[in-house]
């Protein structure tokens, strides 16, 4: 593994992920991020996919209609669950997951996106943006 990307897997291992080490994270608070991840925030890494090398079984997708109307594809392992990326119909982009990978690799954020489903508590990040919408 060079020192120019990171690896991650999900919860079983049976999926690996490698991408450049991300310069940037985007905290995503829309409603599919909530309930596809079955947590607040969703973490993602914006990445090319031509930079994102995925290897094992298992891949599953699901079609997912997003705020904005568009498709988007989620990607997850079909054995354990876990959400891997999301494609949207920007084909130079997908979000894949932060908590993927090791502990301490991870930027600070850089964003919040759809901001206006953040609870009352939840906090904007020292430095990062908030965006109402995506
Ligand atoms: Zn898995
Ligand atoms: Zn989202």
């Amino acid at each position: 593994m060079s020192e120019n990307t990171i690896t991650g897997s999900c919860n079983c291992e049976f999926i690996k992920i490698t991408i450049p080490k991300p310069e940037s994270l985007v905290l995503c608070h829309c409603i599919n991020c909530r309930k596809s991840g079955g947590s607040l925030t969703s973490a993602n890494f914006p990445t090319n996919p031509k930079d994102m090398k995925v290897q094992g079984s298992e891949l599953k997708q699901y079609q997912n209609k997003g705020t904005s109307g568009n498709s988007v594809t989620r990607n997850f392992c079909g054995n354990c669950g876990s959400p891997l990326w999301t494609a949207i119909s920007d084909p130079n982009t997908v979000f894949v997951k932060g908590g993927l990978f090791e502990p301490h690799s991870i930027p600070a954020p850089s964003a919040h996106l759809f901001a206006k489903n953040m609870e009352d508590w939840e906090v904007v990040h020292e430095g990062a943006s908030r965006l109402e919408e995506q």
